[in-house]
């Protein structure tokens, strides 16, 4: 059977929608129309109670009450309520943050805002594997520190930090633990209460739901958070965030949870598989390094440098067969290096042939055969003209 390509294995960019996700969602854009808010009529009843049930099912998956579920736009907006939520919320100006330079823009750039408005922020470097060190933690922290930001799984390397770890500091000293957990839950197991997480944000369009809806978990016990509103009016979602809910992303992005509460383990389960595969056969071509390699990683992803290889080229030549993604961010006109593998201690020149490959609930063992082929073709092709190649004029 012919394969239909490009492969995609850009699945921490976005995963497809489950098609069970699809269809527990049409109602609700069409007969279901009702506003969630609306207390009066069948119609909102109706709305409200599905959004409930969602919201049963996305704090299942996480280990969280319902009541500490709020919804967001996604994770970047759930992450900018956490930390200007916090922030706004403690008197003064001076608030101190500490976070890691890999963590995802969401939260880099959400503390760039707090230090223009005063606060101060500490970037903790990482170690080459992509890990940071605890005692490097600990010594951060003073007596304004407020939050501490601290990613489950990095996007681009699959590392997972040691969240029990930095919990158990951030609890030693009472401060508050965010975690952006968006690419680890529904792919590992993820629980705030054993975590000891406080503040959670998570998308649903990076566990197989739609774009556009995302929560954040904000911790009600041992201790109660308390955060300012980023968005007035209304008061929905317990005063946290105000605006009609998006009542079909809401009930995809409760399907998409039960769905991964259900099949998570088996899934992790076969897609570490295909991606060992993947990574023991382009092995064998030697000059190859695995970015994160031997430390805990999500069991889906991938980051590889190829040694002797042309990224631009490559992207170009693979192309049409495999949808993936570079190390690296063009922007405007340049190539910027990816500041996570740069922060491992990476070299612009690796970097630029480094990629990512991320596989998913959809990916076949064909799929993936597939990739390695093309891969592995390419990267012999590059090698080859390096080594006999056209004369250069210097
Ligand atoms: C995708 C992603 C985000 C942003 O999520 P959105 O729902 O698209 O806003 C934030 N953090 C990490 C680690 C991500 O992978």
């Amino acid at each position: 059977m012919a394969l239909k390509l490009p492969v995609y294995l850009d699945n921490n960019a976005t995963t497809p929608m489950d098609p069970r996700v699809l269809d527990e969602m049409l109602p609700y854009f069409s007969e279901k129309f009702g506003n969630a808010a609306s207390k009066t009529h069948s119609f909102g009843w109706e709305a409200e109670e599905a959004v409930d049930i969602a919201r049963e099912q996305v704090a299942a998956l996480v280990g969280a009450h319902p009541q500490e579920i709020i919804f967001t736009s996604g994770a970047t907006e759930a992450v900018n309520l956490a930390v200007k939520g916090v922030c706004d919320n403690v008197a003064g100006s001076d608030h101190h943050i500490i976070t890691v330079v890999t963590e995802h823009k969401a939260v880099l750039d959400t503390c760039k805002h707090i230090e223009k408005t005063g606060g101060n922020v500490t970037y903790l470097p990482v170690k080459p594997n992509g890990l940071i060190s605890l005692k490097e933690l600990e010594s951060a922290i003073t007596e304004n520190t407020i939050l501490i930001a601290v990613m489950y799984a990095n996007n681009e390397t699959g590392v997972i930090q040691p969240i029990r770890e930095i919990a158990a500091i951030a609890r030693k000293y009472g401060i508050l633990f965010l975690s952006d957990a968006t690419q680890a839950v529904g792919k590992i197991p993820v629980n705030v209460q054993m975590d000891s997480i406080d503040l959670m944000a998570f998308s649903a369009h990076k566990l197989y739901g739609p774009k556009g809806v995302g929560a954040l978990y904000v911790r009600k016990k041992n201790p109660s958070v308390t955060l300012t509103a980023q968005i007035d009016g209304g008061g929905h979602e317990r005063n946290m965030r105000s605006g009609t809910l998006n009542v079909p992303g809401i009930v995809g992005f409760g399907k998409a949870c039960e769905i991964c509460s259900n099949e998570m383990a088996a899934d992790s389960k076969r897609l570490s598989k295909l991606r060992n595969a993947f990574e023991v056969e382009l092995l064998v071509l030697n000059d190859i390094s695995i970015n994160g390699e031997d430390i805990p990683r999500l069991p889906h992803a991938t980051n590889i440098s190829f040694g002797y290889v042309d990224g631009e080229k490559m992207i170009f030549e693979a192309g049409s067969d495999i949808a993936f993604s570079r190390s690296s961010a063009c922007t405007s006109a340049t190539l910027e290096p990816s500041y996570v593998l740069k922060a491992m201690g990476i070299s612009d020149e690796a970097i630029h042939h480094s990629f990512r490959f991320s596989f998913g609930r959809f990916t076949t063992e064909d799929q993936t055969n597939h990739a390695i082929k093309v891969i592995s073709k390419i990267v012999k092709e590059h090698r080859h003209e390096r080594d006999h190649g056209h004369h250069q004029i210097v």
